[in-house]
Parts: C-alpha cells; structure tokens; sequence
C-alpha cells in the first residue's frame, strides 16, 4: 500500500521553498496532523517504506560507506522498524492526558499534563547512519503530531537520494518534506522560524544550529559527538574485552558517534590487549581486511586524508595499511599514544583505536575528567566496584559496563550527550516526550466562588499563614 491509498498526496523531495514550509505549517494550523489516525497511518506509511525498499536500503549504504547488509539491518532499518511498531503499539497510551495531583486551594480542580505537538519540526541528519539518524526522530516527531521538514545529509548520497525519492511516497505531503543540500542551503533554510529543531552531527555545526535556533528562540536538541572514553581494568579476560572493543570500534569502519573512541589500560593490559585485539581482526575481517566484505569504507576523500593524517601518532601496532583508490583504512591499533597527539585531541570517526596507558584507576577517572563530557563512556572489568566506581565518578551521556553501544538497542533508555556531547534526549517514548509541549493544565469549576475569598485582599494575617 503506498500514500495514495492512506488518502495522502506524495511530497517531494525538493526546496527548501517558501511554498513548501507555508504549506506545511497550514496543515498543522489546520489540525490535519493532531488525529491519532493521522499519526498512525504515517507511521504505518514509514514501516511500509522500509519493508517495501529495504533491497534498496542496503544498497544505498553499501554504496555510501560499504556498510555490509548485517550492519545496515542491525543499526539501521531493523532499529528503525522497531521504532515504528513501538510507536504504533503505544501510540494512544503516550497520547493521554497525564493527571496529576492537585493542592489544598486547587482541590476541587483538575490538573493534567496535556502532550500537544510543538508544530513545524526541522530533522538534520549526518551522513553516518544516514537512515537511522532520519528516521528514530521521524517516528518520534510524527507520533507527536508535528508536522517535519527532513534534511538528510549530502555526503551520503545514495541514501539521500533513496530518502529524496521514495520516501516522500509513503507519507503526506501536505505535512512532510524533504529538503535537500549542504552547509549553504541548511544555513538558508535555518533562517526560517521552526518550532523544534533536531539535529545530529558534529560539536561544530551543532553550535551553528544552536545560534540560528536563538535567533527564533526556536527549542531544540542536539545530538553530537566527541571522544569516548574506554577503560580496561587489569581484572579483565583480554580476549573478551577485545572482541567487544574491536566489534565496536571497526563496526561501519569507526564511523560511529558511539565507538569507543580511545582505550586506557595499564601497560601491563596493554601488552595482554594487542595480541587479543589482533586475534580479534584476524577473526572478523581476515588476515588481509581489505578483502572482508564486513569492513565498511571511509566516506569521502576529506576525511580518508584526515584519518591517513592521525595513522602517524605513536606507534603502529596492528594495521596502518590504507588504499585511497577505496578509501579504505585496515582495522588499525596505535600504542605509546601521548595525550597531546592530534589522535587525542579530535573525535577518531575511522578505523583506529589508540591504547593510552594510565597507571591505576584514579588516573583514568581523572584522564576522563579532563576532557569534555562525551556521549558514552565504558569501561571494562570483572570486578563491578569497579565498574561501578567509573560510573560514579564520571559523567557522560550513557554508560555501560563490560560491553559496547548496545544500550543503543534499548528503547527503555534514553539516548543523548551531555556537555559538548549534547542536549535531548530521543528513542521510544523519549522522542515523543521530546517532540511534544507538555503543556501544564488546571481546570477549575466555577462554582464555589465563597472558597477563594481566601485569596482575595484585602489580606488578614490569618489568611497569609494559608
Ligand atoms: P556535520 O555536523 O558535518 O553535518 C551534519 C548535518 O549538518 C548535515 O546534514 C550537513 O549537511 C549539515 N551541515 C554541515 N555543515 C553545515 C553548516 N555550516 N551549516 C548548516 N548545516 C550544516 O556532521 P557529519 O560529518 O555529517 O557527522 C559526523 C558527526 O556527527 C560526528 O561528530 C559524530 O559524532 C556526530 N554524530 C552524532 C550522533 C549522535 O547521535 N549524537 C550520531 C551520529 C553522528
């Protein structure tokens, strides 16, 4: 079934254009999106996007970024598709009215949090789950009631044309376009006023969105990047932590906001840790990686070079080997990293994790510290004090002990940065809550008027100890 049979017209994958935003927020004045039918025949319209294209889906991204399809499903459609049942299954639930509870002079009242959506939502996705990063807050911004401008990234070309083309098929185009372009046509359609903005992608951008959405007081979430931090307790199987840590780091060729950025281990870890993590590489990838149809590629030129640039902080360990022709970098291990080297001092975004020796755990904690919040910290050890102690002393935007980003899989747990990292948080009911006004409501009678003289002057002292 496609858009026509939900009784909606297909947008197009084209603007920004004044016409296009006007006709958007026209439908949202006119109350199209607010029926929970509504939401829910878009919402079904985008799960009938992914099933109907996933073939293509995964071509797209194998194309972009040579994401193998176990990846694509995995943290991209499959994710996707979950949001969207999720949402559909708890749609009317997260829509209800919440009561709350009422004081001594509003006791005869009611009170509720009402959830109304904000308006006309902006959604600005990066290139690296370039599916994923559109679609999670789609299903949140749609089951909210919102009506959305979608701005997929350029750099992935082949799923931005896929989105561009085919999704606009399946939803309403009265309520939601796509928008295409780079850094100058964001910037143009950022000086419209929006009632919510959505972005991920770098710090650097992120404070270019923050200062256009001041502009309009416009709220907004931001889901950046950084470095995350890894910590390996010596108390620790070294063949574990290396299958998780390189599943991890090398998983779409390091392009993830949520890799492990850097290890801290101690040297004597360190020593145990490269043979485990070269075992590791050989195990997943092959003994020449490049051959492996599991190892994704860097995404473009610019930053195949920036990546060649940090293969020559501390020493080579495992891998180094690059080949422009396919911008492919091997699954690579520096050690003796110093903290000043440039490796240490921007977020990775490839295929190399640099191990940086720290003598106990205090000096991870503090290492950490230092730096900027980042989206995700791990750490590593059977010893859950531990784990344990890392957790309350460190702040970040998610945690988790003894394995990789599979909180991410959670539903139940909210996702976002902190700091430098971010603000917002989105997933399951999160993206609902964060693309919604909970608007605070009292009702009261108009009966019983003799009771509120209490409030009105003149005020006897009697009436000030209420
Ligand atoms: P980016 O900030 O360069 O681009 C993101 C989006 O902003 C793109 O759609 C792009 O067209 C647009 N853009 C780029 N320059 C712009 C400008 N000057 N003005 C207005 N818009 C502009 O990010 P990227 O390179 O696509 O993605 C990588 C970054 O995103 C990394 O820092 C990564 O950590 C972060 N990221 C964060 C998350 C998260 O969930 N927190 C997820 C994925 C990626």
């Amino acid at each position: 079934m496609s858009a026509a049979d939900t009784g909606s017209e297909p947008c197009q994958g084209a603007g920004p254009s004044e016409a296009t935003l006007h006709t958007l927020r026209e439908a949202f004045n006119a109350g199209r999106t607010r029926p929970a039918e509504f939401r829910t025949a878009q919402l079904q319209g985008l799960g009938r996007f992914l099933k109907d294209n996933k073939q293509l889906l995964q071509d797209a991204l194998a194309k972009d970024v040579g994401k193998s399809a176990f990846e694509s499903d995995m943290s991209e459609i499959i994710l996707c598709q979950n949001e969207v049942d999720l949402a559909l299954k708890n749609l009317q639930t997260w829509m209800k009215d919440e009561s709350v509870s009422t004081n001594f002079l509003t006791k005869f009242s009611s009170a509720f949090i009402r959830k109304e959506p904000f308006g006309l939502v902006l959604i600005i996705a990066p290139w690296n789950y370039p599916l994923n990063l559109m679609i999670m807050p789609l299903v949140g911004a749609i089951a909210a009631g919102n009506c959305v401008v979608l701005k997929p990234s350029e750099m992935s070309k082949n799923t931005e044309k896929v989105l561009a083309e085919l999704l606009p098929q399946y939803l309403d185009q009265s309520c939601f376009a796509v928008v295409l372009g780079g850094p100058e046509e964001t910037g143009q359609l950022l000086k419209h006023k929006f009632d919510y903005i959505f972005f991920t992608g770098s710090p650097r951008v992120g404070k270019i969105v923050m200062a256009a959405a001041a502009k309009h007081l416009t709220p907004i979430t931001l889901e950046l990047g950084g470095k995350n931090p890894c910590y390996v307790d010596d108390n620790c199987d070294p063949q574990t932590v290396a299958n998780r840590v390189a599943w991890f780091r090398y998983f779409n060729a390091g392009q993830t906001c949520v890799a492990p950025d850097y290890v801290l281990c101690s040297q004597e870890m360190q020593e145990r840790l490269v043979p485990a993590l070269q075992n590791a590489i050989t195990r997943f990838y092959g003994d020449n990686p490049q051959t492996s149809p599991n190892l994704g590629r860097i995404i473009n030129q610019k930053h195949f070079e920036r990546l060649q640039g940090l293969l020559g902080c501390g020493r080579v360990a495992i891998g180094g080997q690059s080949d422009e022709g396919e911008r492919y970098i091997a699954p690579t291990v520096l050690v003796d990293v110093q903290e000043t080297e440039p490796v240490m001092q921007e977020e990775i975004f490839g295929p190399i994790l640099p191990l940086v020796t720290v003598r106990n755990l205090d000096e991870a904690i503090e290492f950490i510290n230092r730096r900027e919040k980042p989206l995700a910290l791990y750490a590593y050890s059977n010893n859950v004090e531990v784990i344990k102690q890392v957790l309350a002393r460190t702040s970040s935007g998610s945690f988790c002990g003894n394995d990789g980003f599979m909180h991410m899989t959670l539903s139940s747990l909210p996702f976002g940065g902190v700091g430098s990292s971010g603000m917002g948080r989105y997933h399951g009911k999160f993206s609902f809550d964060t693309f919604s006004n909970q608007r605070a409501c009292l009702l009261s009678c108009s009966g019983m008027e003799k009771l509120n003289d209490l409030r009105y002057p003149p005020y006897s002292p009697r009436r000030q100890q209420l």
